[in-house]
């Protein structure tokens, strides 16, 4: 059998750096983005690809939105957003 070393475990936990941190969605400029988003039923990448980046990126008042739905026809194995046959093209090819 062989042994395996044994580490000592360090006192000085080593932390995250600063620009590795998501801030949290808060504060009155993200509300108001959520709120518009929200009334004109509008599709952003920022939620449909569930980027890290809402609450700095809302929290002054940056929104991308998809302009033909939430739904991407690539399958892009990184992103989030959902991948099928947009309506829009559906209507715009119907044999098809
Ligand atoms: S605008 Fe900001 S939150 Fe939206 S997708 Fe781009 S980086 Fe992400």
């Amino acid at each position: 059998m062989i042994e395996l070393p044994v580490v000592e475990s360090s006192k000085n936990t080593s932390r995250k750096p600063e620009w590795l941190r998501v801030k949290l969605p808060v504060g009155q400029t993200y509300a108001n983005v959520r709120r518009i988003v929200d009334v004109n039923k509008l599709h952003t990448i920022c939620e449909s690809g569930n980027c890290p980046n809402m609450g700095e990126c809302w929290g002054t008042g940056t929104a991308t939105f998809m302009i033909l739905g939430n739904v991407c026809t690539r399958s892009c194995t990184f992103c989030a957003v959902a991948t099928g046959c947009p309506m829009n093209m559906i209507r715009m090819n119907p044999a098809g």
